[in-house]
């Protein structure tokens, strides 16, 4: 296939170079935009329809969220997972089958959130990813020729009493000092800004700085029809593996045969800890397994995004109906998606909004399972990997990764064009779990 030259703006010390990038999820096809823009020669390597239900970023909630800062294991944690796991309505589930191997994930997750300080850390780093992350997505949106799909009109938290805002007192002292800043809504306040919502509800946190996009899958397929458009090569295929010599990339290995190239991103999500291995960086990259569920149009719901802290599940309208997303289940890649957990959303969300059809299936609910690809610390790997610098790690954004895509992909695209990172890349760095212990 001929590829097609990028205009001539922001190139680089390495333009001109070839590079592969592995997977067009949201990070992929933002990464793919920016190294086009580089002026570097970009290749695709995606084995589904970028976008499509395979993919995490297609049924996420849609969350632009500047302020998703802080990591959702917080001090005293490991007290409340007992309880938890017992609660069959609970936000948290472990298949038992996969617990030997997620344990020291596990464990590390608990402790990378076991102190205040510890937790602020990670909130600076999320910041720094995260800040303008509404501006840029509308950007990428505009460019990509669907401006309709990004809405930056603010995000709500609802709780039930000052007691329940108080539990989360400490993730929102963490995110005032990042800068957040948002409006406190009365019980009466909140009734008028959004009148389907349960009684039980009385208290609401505005935070005016975020954004949401109303089709995330629609979104990232349109971005990746962009990168085509502006002259990245799409090849369809499974990337397996690198050739490496002398610590330079000769190319990917993919199931499809080699592909030549200077330069490669993996951007794999969830499926990424292969290929950083085979690239020299072994990282503890787990699923944190999601699932949505969607109603058609029931004519009651938010009017405003929202997360409910209580179900801890995001209510959210999509062009395709209204969308409830949440549910951590620690299980792996492969097991089979334990629809349960998809019912105890649609319950939650029914209990937001009563006047919602009490029967699912009646309503015509649509089931979703997604892979959060999520390292213990909370923040995603971007960097170099161990074994060559044209290897470059863009992944592991957790819960956070539509928000984060846009300005990881200016950063990976900035490492691949051998340009200085435009934010500090030291938090992200993928050596900082070290090699064996990662890979343990
Ligand atoms: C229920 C739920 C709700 C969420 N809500 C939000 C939210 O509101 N806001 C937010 O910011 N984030 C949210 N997230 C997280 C977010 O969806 C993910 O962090 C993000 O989609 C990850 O994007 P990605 O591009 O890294 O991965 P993916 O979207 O999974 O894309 C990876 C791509 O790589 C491809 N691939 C895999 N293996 C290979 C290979 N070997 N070779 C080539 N290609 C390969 C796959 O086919 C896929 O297309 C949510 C997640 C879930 C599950």
């Amino acid at each position: 296939m001929k590829v097609r030259e990028h205009p001539e703006r922001h190139r680089s010390p390495e333009a001109g170079r070839h590079v592969a990038v592995i997977g067009a999820g949201a990070v992929g096809s933002a990464t793919a935009i920016e190294a086009l823009r580089a002026g570097l020669r970009v290749t695709v390597i995606e084995p589904g329809e970028p976008g499509a239900e395979h993919a995490t970023s297609y049924g996420n909630a849609g969350w632009l969220s500047s302020h998703s800062v802080v990591p959702p294991a917080l001090p005293g944690a490991w007290r409340k997972v007992p309880g938890w796991l017992a609660d069959p309505l609970g936000p948290l589930a472990v298949r038992w089958r996969h617990l030997p191997r997620a344990a020291p994930w596990l464990l590390r997750y608990l402790l990378s959130g076991s102190t205040e300080a510890r937790v602020q850390r990670t909130a600076d780093a999320l910041r720094t990813l995260l800040v303008d992350a509404p501006q840029l997505h509308q950007h990428l949106a505009r460019e990509a020729g669907v401006p309709q799909l990004i809405e930056h009109r603010g995000l709500l938290h609802v709780y039930r009493s000052q007691a329940e805002f108080m539990g989360d007192a400490l993730g929102w002292r963490v995110r005032e000092r990042t800068g957040v800043r948002w409006v406190q809504w009365e019980a009466a306040q909140l009734r008028a800004h959004e009148p389907d919502l349960d009684e039980r509800y009385t208290l609401g946190i505005f935070v005016a700085e975020a954004g949401h996009c109303r089709d995330p899958g629609a979104y990232v397929a349109a971005l990746a029809r962009h990168a085509v458009q502006q002259g990245a090569q799409r090849v369809v295929a499974r990337a397996t593996g690198f050739r490496i010599e002398g610590g330079r990339l000769r190319g990917v290995r993919t199931d499809h045969g080699e592909i030549a190239c200077d330069a490669a991103a993996i951007c794999a999500g969830a499926h990424s800890a292969g290929l950083a291995r085979a690239a020299g960086s072994p990282v503890p990259l787990e699923s944190e397994r999601g699932y949505h569920v969607m109603v058609g149009a029931p004519g009651v719901g938010p009017r405003t995004p929202m997360m409910a802290a209580d179900g801890k599940l995001i209510a959210h309208w999509m062009d395709g109906g209204l969308r409830a997303a949440g549910q951590v289940e620690i299980g792996g890649l492969d097991a089979a998606p334990d629809w349960r957990r998809a019912d105890i959303l649609y319950r939650h969300l029914r209990s937001m909004f009563p006047a919602l059809p009490r029967d699912a299936q009646a309503a015509g609910v649509r089931h979703w399972l997604g892979h959060r690809p999520s390292m213990p610390d909370g923040l995603p790997c971007i960097g170099p990997a161990a074994a060559t610098p044209d290897v470059v790690l863009a992944f592991g954004h957790g819960h956070v990764g539509l928000g984060g895509s846009a300005r990881t992909g200016r950063l990976a695209a900035q490492l691949l064009a051998g340009q200085t990172p435009e934010t500090p890349l030291a938090p992200f760095d993928p050596q900082r779990f070290g090699r064996r212990r990662a890979a343990a």
